[in-house]
């Protein structure tokens, strides 16, 4: 399969630069092309194009994601998807710390970015708990340094920018001074000046190195769709940023036999009319793996619809213990027709309540009618365009509109 590069072609990174790489990179062309600094109409574009393409790939997850399917990848709201997109003055302001040219300067350490996974579990994974590895691709300060950069006592802190690897111009532009954020040229950008022989081996002066690290995730029995597990720090780092946390967010897959409602399982069972009636046993599989079955008792009648409850057999309730119910809701599976003979039928009179007395006030008009099976083409006469001498009401059901074949 052949990669979508076109994010790392307009930031001008290969596809296995490091966030590290990738932030210069986004710094250096999204200064160049800011719509206060470049007013041409394909500047702003080109603005927008690449904080966009920056905006993915500084997502670990997003980057992820664009590596493997591409920019279509992106565009559905998938698991743990955010939605629309950032706006690319927000991703330029939030990358700056702050709006152009409005003063800003250094602050103190900022916070890295969180960097989020969604974990996707069954119900029956939800039930027991499971415990789930994930490896992570993260970038530390490189240990060979410290994230220095290079040899102890030969790294000096730019002095220009203050290590900040960026610094603040004054320009008159016509009637108006500007004051716009660059990079810093005496450093190109590193924040630290030291000479190319003294440079860290490992990191090549970028103080940052990529490691893999296995996180251990603990679904515990009861977690909820949603529920956060966080940990702690373990973001990205950087110099002179406290890294962010990596979470995870579990998501509840559906379940094709029961519905959860917090603690609460739902589950339809079909039982067969004779049971319904006159008792018997019916069986179903939990999420817990076990089989669960109940005796109906001779004399007990479900009619369809009913919901029972069996207590205590939901889901368990997260760090608490317990667990909550178990709600079943019957529907009835009646015989076919001519299931007995007529004479067989007659024997029903004798155990059945007795029918229903037709009540039909005396003098009223009387029409005998007979039933037919159902048949959705001939029978739905909403959406038809000889609908004017049927006594139906326009619209209908507003289901699929059944045309006439022929006319
Ligand atoms: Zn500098
Ligand atoms: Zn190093």
């Amino acid at each position: 399969m052949v990669k979508d590069t076109k994010f790392y072609d307009l930031l001008g990174v290969s596809p296995s630069a490091t966030d590290s790489e990738l932030k210069k990179a986004y710094r250096k062309a999204a200064l160049k092309y800011h719509p206060d600094k470049n007013p041409s109409p394909e500047a702003a574009d080109k603005f927008k194009s690449l904080s966009h393409a920056y905006e993915v790939l500084s997502d670990d997850q997003k980057r992820e994601v664009y590596d493997t399917y591409g920019e279509e990848g992106l565009s559905g709201a998938g698991p743990g998807g955010m939605g629309g997109g950032m706006g690319a003055e927000d991703i330029f302001a939030q990358f700056f710390g702050g709006g152009f040219g409005m003063g800003g300067g250094s602050r103190g350490p900022t916070r890295g970015k969180d960097i989020k996974h969604v974990i996707s579990c069954t119900l029956e994974e939800l039930y027991k708990g499971r415990t789930a590895k994930l490896a992570l691709n993260k970038t530390v300060l490189c240990k060979e340094c410290d994230g220095r950069g290079g040899k102890e006592g030969k790294v000096k802190t730019c002095s220009t920018c203050q290590g900040q690897g960026m610094r603040f111009i004054t320009r008159q532009m016509g009637p108006m001074i500007q004051r716009f954020q660059t990079v810093c040229d005496v450093c190109k950008g590193n924040g630290f000046i030291c000479d190319a022989k003294d440079l860290c081996q490992v990191c090549k002066g970028k103080r940052t190195t990529n490691e893999r690290k296995i996180l251990q995730v603990h679904i515990d029995p009861g977690m909820k769709d949603g529920q956060k597990i966080v940990f702690s720090g373990e973001g990205d780092q950087e110099p002179g940023i406290t890294p962010g946390d990596v979470f995870f967010i579990v998501e509840e897959k559906p379940h094709e036999k029961f519905t959860r409602k917090g603690n609460d399982l739902y589950y339809d069972a079909e039982i067969d009319l004779l049971t319904a009636l006159a008792g018997g046993e019916f069986a179903f599989k939990h999420v817990s793996g076990e089989y669960i079955k109940v005796t109906v008792v001779p004399g007990e009648v479900i009619a369809p619809g009913t919901t029972k409850v069996i207590e205590n057999h939901g889901m368990p309730v997260y760090r608490h213990g317990g667990n909550g119910n178990l709600f079943v809701k019957f529907t009835v599976k009646f015989p076919k027709n001519n299931f007995a003979s007529e004479s067989k039928l007659k024997e029903l009179e004798s155990i059945l309540p007795p029918r229903a007395k037709v009540s039909i006030p005396k003098g009223a008009e009387v029409d005998e009618c007979d039933l037919v099976d159902y048949e959705p083409y001939k029978h739905q006469t909403s959406g038809r365009r000889d609908t004017y001498d049927s006594d139906d009401e326009e619209g209908g059901a507003g289901g699929p509109g059944v045309q006439c074949a022929s006319q």
